[in-house]
């Protein structure tokens, strides 16, 4: 077990906090969406009224290794001060002059924001000088970027040799509570559903999954991998052709385990993609129903919902990950609005792992109707994964 923000004494301590305050800007450089720093606000008042020298630190786009306004940290220090309703200091550099002084003059209860890591190379080569001159005088160090915990860069896996102690924030400890810990033993039947296009990284999930789900949905571009590799004309549709084969071995291995696998039986296709594209529903695979050429297969088929509705229904924890079709545009949002509202409907333990599936949930049903919504994107599929993510690894041991 990873030592706990509730587990330390930081009383009169500088305290160095990783968080995710990778936010949208708008080109007048104003934050569009504060969802990440409202996630933040209970370790960062935890910390603050038990009296810690804050010393808060973020990434915040993909700058080039050197300052560039447009991903200046200050209009994320200035909304965070409001949300507290207390200053909070903003250091122009990282770990210059500027970011020096504020921590030597830091007082109990008092935070301060440094800019940008990435503005320095060294935090995505993980330097170790970079990452001393972080950490600083702090004693201790709380990591609460879940978004990130799959990348060893300096501000997430590199400070933590250079403090005493290392603990995980709320937000990661509920990420594991829910990613891991519930689903190592879920309440049965487990049903897994995945969708979007990046079949590459979702299959290994599948993969793991194989070992804990009752049952999977597949959904989004990915079906049509499985659909091609079993031999059916999918048109133009997104496909991977490199994993067709690994796509039969799981269908294979489902029915090994006894486990019900379920693709669309339908899909919604059109020929332009656009907003208001004109679209129209196949016949079922089963009945003659292919995609023809100059087609793409852009949803779920009718037929396909109201069969994902029943296995919703009966599921007792359900993970999904991954829309259903492109929901970005509304003729072809219908599979991903009528899942997501089945999930947010069912009594079962709901988790949303992460990405564009929780986007769907929360433009499209009440994200309270959820048990959990994932703040990580790659980071969750990874940890899904079975794998070790580095910024959560090198914590401290309780
Ligand atoms: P991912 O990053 O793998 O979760 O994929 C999410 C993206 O998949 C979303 O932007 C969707 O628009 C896209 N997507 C879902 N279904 C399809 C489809 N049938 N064809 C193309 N893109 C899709």
């Amino acid at each position: 077990m990873k030592l706990s923000i509730k587990d330390i004494q930081v009383n009169g301590k500088e305290v160095l906090m990783r968080c995710d305050f990778n936010v949208p800007y708008n080109t007048d450089l104003e934050i569009t969406d504060d969802t990440r720093i409202q996630a933040a606000l209970p370790s960062i008042k935890h910390l603050l009224e038990n009296g810690a020298k804050l010393v808060i630190c973020s990434h915040m786009g993909r700058p080039a290794g050197v300052p560039e306004e447009k991903y200046s940290l200050r209009p994320v220090g200035l909304r965070l001060a409001e949300l507290l309703g207390a200053p909070v200091a903003f250091a122009d550099d990282t770990i210059g002059e500027n970011a020096t002084l504020l921590r030597a003059q830091l007082e109990s209860g008092h935070a301060v924001l440094l800019e940008n890591t990435r503005f320095d190379e060294r935090e995505k080569a993980n330097d170790s000088e970079f990452a001393k001159a972080l950490a600083g005088n702090a004693d201790i160090f709380v990591n609460d970027a879940f978004g990130t915990a799959h990348r060893a860069h300096a501000s997430t896996e590199g400070v933590t040799h250079h403090v005493s102690q290392s603990a995980m924030g709320f937000l990661i400890e509920s990420e594991l509570e829910f990613l891991l810990e519930k689903l190592a033993e879920p309440e049965r039947p487990f049903l897994v559903i995945m969708g979007g296009a990046k079949v590459g990284d979702k299959i290994q999930v599948i993969r793991s999954m194989m070992e804990k789900a009752d049952e999977f949905l597949i959904g989004g571009a990915m079906a049509y991998t499985f659909r091609k590799a079993q031999g059916y004309k999918i048109g133009d549709s997104l496909v991977q052709d490199e994993f067709m084969d690994l796509s039969l071995e799981l269908i294979k291995e489902a029915e090994e385990k006894g486990i019900k696998f379920h693709l669309p039986t339908d899909t919604r296709i059109a020929q332009e993609f656009k907003d208001d594209a004109e679209t129209k529903v196949t016949a079922p695979y089963s009945e003659g129903g292919e995609i023809e050429e100059h087609w793409e297969g852009i949803d779920i088929g009718d037929v396909a919902i109201e069969d994902f509705k029943v296995v919703v229904a009966r599921a007792k924890t359900i993970l999904w990950n991954g829309p259903m079709g492109v929901f970005e545009k509304t003729n072809f949002a219908k599979g991903t609005i009528e899942l997501a509202k089945a999930v947010a409907a069912s009594d079962a333990l709901t988790i949303v792992g992460g990405g564009d599936s929780v986007t769907a949930a929360n433009k499209f049903c009440n994200p309270g109707d959820f048990d959990f919504l994932s703040t990580g994107g790659g980071a969750s599929l990874e940890l899904l994964e079975g794998k070790e993510l580095p910024g959560v690894a090198a914590l401290s041991n309780k």
